[in-house]
């Protein structure tokens, strides 16, 4: 009696879990647009989709080559530009780690930044993946046509 009471209870349990290890191996991947004050302007994307996130993880570089942002899959060893195959590529990913204790973020920025490190409110987007987080930080970043740190990134569209 008190056994088959208990069997929906115990279904819903691992239903819930189920749902939970999904939902921390996948995230939405995301198309960014790179705008800069000189008027370059360009589509990035930022993590896959729910049919290829095992396989492929882009990032947002830019190449000093042919001086354009573009996406590369960082789970593939070789990082080549896919628009001229250079390996002159930089990646816009933050060199800082986000703070993990509240009292570090009482720091101001220039403090934090000597520590390697970033406030959560910092970051624009981040994406888990290779068991590790890539992020991209708010603010400007650098252009890769007019080679100033002007260029923001901006949330067009999500995608799974
Ligand atoms: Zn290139
Ligand atoms: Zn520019």
């Amino acid at each position: 009696m008190i056994l088959s009471f208990q069997i929906p209870l115990v279904k819903e349990f691992i239903n819930s879990y189920v749902v939970f290890k999904r939902k921390r191996v996948f995230e939405m991947g995301q198309v960014l647009d790179a705008v800069c004050q000189c008027g370059y302007q360009s589509s990035v994307v930022m993590g896959a989709g729910r049919s290829n996130f095992r396989e492929v993880c882009k990032f947002p570089h830019h190449c000093m080559n042919c001086h354009e942002a573009i996406s590369i899959d960082i789970f593939k060893e070789a990082r080549l530009c896919p628009k001229c195959n250079s390996s002159d590529v930089h990646s816009y990913e933050a060199k800082t780690k986000r703070v993990r204790y509240k009292l570090l973020e009482k720091l101001n920025d220039s403090a934090l930044q000597k520590l390697g490190m970033h406030r959560r409110d910092d970051e624009h987007h981040s994406w888990y993946g290779n068991s590790k987080n890539h992020t991209i930080l708010r603010g400007k970043h650098f252009c890769p046509k007019c080679e100033k740190n002007s260029l923001s990134f901006i949330t067009s569209m999500m995608f799974d």
